[in-house]
């Protein structure tokens, strides 16, 4: 009996020290062979993963059009609403919306060069490599609930394209890589290419979840083929808020803001 359980306990060892092990920030490991293992299923058994898979395009659903997409999509984000990680340092410098006479798609959150970058949901890893186009170092995750998040600017980018990945897991380092004015992460909601609102599903003040299920509607998503109507959510939105006043519309505008927010936040950050 006593021989045994030291055979089993050796093997158990032998084990632990056999898998590979990633070490990411925040003491976060992870099985590299599992996650691939995981891709590797959802990829062969699951058609969310198996349609319009291009790991070095931006977005893929070239052909796509609003007629495809029915006038409500009701989507289960999560099954449990905690799991969910928005990288948040404590500040919001721009939200979704129409910016100096462009779409600005997504939502620019303060943080420092090297601060941690989290996936939102679970998901696999599509796109991860620098983008020319202005996203600089950019990692795309295509998600079980049929959503894509995008997250742009990095300094450095941890996890590689196929690679399954936790909601919360470090995928990588914050930084001011591509069109950017300063530190900040771009973090974009996509549903087949067309973006929306990420406040749409996140609570504006406590970054969280809002629900487990939600409803969006086809006319607030937006592409450039497809522009919508009204003006999406303006800015004024956020900066309403007391922490969030945001100085001018100057081009170095997130640089100023970044200097502002790190004396302010220095104190509560980390
Ligand atoms: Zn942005």
């Amino acid at each position: 009996m006593r021989i045994q359980l030291i055979i089993t306990l050796v093997f158990c060892i032998y084990l632990s020290i056999g898998q590979n092990t990633t070490s990411l920030p925040g003491n976060f490991k992870i099985h590299s062979d599992s996650a691939k293992t995981i891709a590797l299923n959802l990829k062969q058994n699951n058609v969310l993963f198996k349609e319009r898979w291009i790991t070095n395009d931006l977005f893929v659903y070239y052909n796509l059009t609003k007629n495809d997409i029915p006038d409500t999509l009701h989507l289960d984000l999560s099954e449990d609403t905690s799991r969910f990680k928005l990288t948040w340092y404590g500040k919001l410098f721009f939200g979704y919306g129409m910016r100096w006479g462009k779409m600005h798609h997504g939502l620019d959150i303060y943080l420092e060069i090297g601060d941690t970058i989290y996936a939102a949901f679970d998901g696999i890893v599509r796109y991860s490599k620098f983008n020319e186009g202005g996203y600089g170092n950019c990692i795309i995750i295509r998600h079980l609930n049929g959503l894509e998040t995008l997250y742009g600017h990095m300094s450095k980018l941890i996890a590689s394209p196929n690679t399954y990945v936790y909601a919360g897991q470090p995928i990588g380092l914050g930084g001011s890589t591509g069109r950017s004015d300063g530190p900040h992460l771009h973090f974009e909601t996509r549903y087949k290419d067309f973006s929306f609102d990420p406040y749409t599903i996140i609570d504006s003040k406590s970054q969280g979840l809002k629900t487990r299920r939600i409803s969006i509607l086809k006319k607030d998503l937006y592409s450039e083929r497809y522009p919508i109507t009204t003006s999406p959510t303006k800015i004024i939105k956020y900066s309403n808020r007391k922490s969030n006043a945001l100085p001018s519309k100057s081009k170095q505008s997130i640089r100023k803001k970044t200097n502002i927010a790190r004396k302010k936040i220095k104190s509560k950050h980390k």
